[in-house]
């Protein structure tokens, strides 16, 4: 029988800028080899360095080739991969790096938003009986023709919580640059508080949300494969937040965060025909290149036309806007405008299910401070809100306050449950 004991921690970009922030990942590496674990690390690019690449290839062209942006974007992990596995070889640590080719990570063909389909467990198995440590790079894998491919920005989240699973890992540690999941983010609100465990679903929301902290598909895989997952620091020894089933233990609390997002675009559709069809014709071929739309408003109707409003990411924008140019004589649109000057904030909360009263609350405070809404939606368990993105860390640290998330649940003076 196996007995190797192995442990998947993933060093985010910030955790691997520059030799001296990589003796520090040695460091817990070894730590972690001295327990007499295996140890698969996952690493990200050097902070900087996949958007350096990508700003190169809007250089050199105007609609670069998805494929080749991958064969691009993947040579960042594949830096940091090798440099880390020969700091190990001068640690006296059995290493090597590992591409997503080589393990293999196999990947749908959706380049630069590919999806992880299975890991070939047993190679990475075979490896590490020779090996102490696997430095395999994140956020790359290759489909069915041998290319490569990319996981979505913050893919590497993805990549380790896949292999944890794959590898039936004891642990799963996600290293990055601050201490673990806040009620916001602390580098906006410096009265975030770290919550020292969160659901699955609560973490799904955040990251869904904006919280980049974790890419939303490894919280699906975490919660799919009941992988516990801890986030935590690569510079202090604070323990981090546990990601996890929920339980009776957790918090369970009206409000539980704050996200926002400021990758955001706006899109209003002036005048168009107010018949059967006409959504289907706009979202229809926007859904068909796989852009996903987030907040739609259509307003009421006038003389049988009407407005609607969207929101896109903004890197989705011009190929949304030239999509929806293809159709407008066909639903009679009169002007279609975009802005990419704001940003979605949400309210989160899974005890918002059963009480009212937290929409109503967050549009006060946002009074208050005299923040324009331009679009609202709601559901069960969130209230998002698109604002001008110059109010974003105001609109943030007014809720973070209004809803008293700097306190512990039990403590706060309203509308807990
Ligand atoms: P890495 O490079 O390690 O993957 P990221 O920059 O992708 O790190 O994610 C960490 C960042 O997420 C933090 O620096 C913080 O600014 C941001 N963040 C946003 N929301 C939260 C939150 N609720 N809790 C913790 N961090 C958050
Ligand atoms: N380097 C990739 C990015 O910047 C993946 C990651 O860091 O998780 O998106
Ligand atoms: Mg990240």
């Amino acid at each position: 029988m196996n007995t190797m004991k192995i442990t998947v921690q993933k060093f985010g970009g910030t955790s691997v800028a520059g030799l001296e922030r990589m003796k520090r990942v040695l460091e817990i590496v070894s730590r972690e080899c001295a327990r007499g674990n295996k140890v698969v690390i996952v690493l990200s690019a050097m902070a900087g360095e996949t958007n350096r690449l990508l700003d190169l290839a809007s250089q050199w062209s105007s609609d670069p080739d998805p494929a080749e942006l991958d064969a691009l974007a993947t040579t960042g992990e594949q830096v940091s991969v090798a440099l880390f596995a020969m700091l190990c070889k001068d640690a006296g640590l059995k290493a090597r790096s590992v591409l997503g080719h080589q393990v293999q990570i196999r990947t749908t063909c959706d380049y630069t938003n590919a999806r992880i389909l299975d890991i070939d467990a047993n190679t990475l198995r075979a490896m590490l009986n020779d090996h102490d440590v696997l430095a395999v790079a994140g956020f790359q894998g290759c489909d069915e023709h041998g290319r490569l491919t990319t996981l979505g920005r913050g893919g590497s989240d993805t990549s380790g919580v896949a292999l944890a699973a794959a590898l039936n890992a004891e642990t799963c540690e996600i290293y990055t640059d601050v201490e673990g999941v806040f009620t916001t983010d602390p580098n906006i609100c410096d009265k975030a508080r770290k919550l020292d465990r969160i659901s699955y679903d609560e973490m799904l929301e955040m990251a869904s949300m904006g919280a980049k902290v974790l890419q939303i598909r490894s919280v699906e895989f975490a919660k799919k494969y009941n992988v516990p997952v801890r986030v935590r620091s690569t510079f202090s020894d604070n323990p981090g937040t546990l990601v996890s089933q929920e339980d009776k233990s957790m918090e369970y609390v009206l409000v539980s965060g704050i996200a926002y997002d400021k990758d955001q675009a706006r899109v209003t559709i002036y005048d168009v025909l107010d018949q059967p069809g006409v959504a289907s014709s706009i979202f229809g071929p926007i859904a068909e290149k796989g852009i996903l739309v987030d907040m739609i408003i259509q307003n009421t109707s006038r003389d049988g036309h009407t407005d609607m409003t969207f929101t896109v990411s903004r890197k989705d924008l011009q190929k949304t806007l030239a999509l929806l140019e293809a159709v407008r004589q066909d639903i009679g649109a009169k002007e279609i405008q975009s802005d990419t000057g704001v940003c979605k904030v949400s309210v989160i909360g899974v005890g918002m299910r059963n009480h009212s009263g937290v929409a109503s609350r967050a549009f006060a405070a946002m009074a208050r401070e005299n923040i324009n809404l331009l679009m609202l939606s709601t559901s069960e368990i969130k209230i998002t809100m698109l604002i001008e993105d110059k109010y974003a860390e105001l609109a943030v640290r007014t809720l973070h306050e209004e809803f008293e998330l700097d306190k512990q649940p039990g403590e706060r003076k309203v509308g807990e449950v």
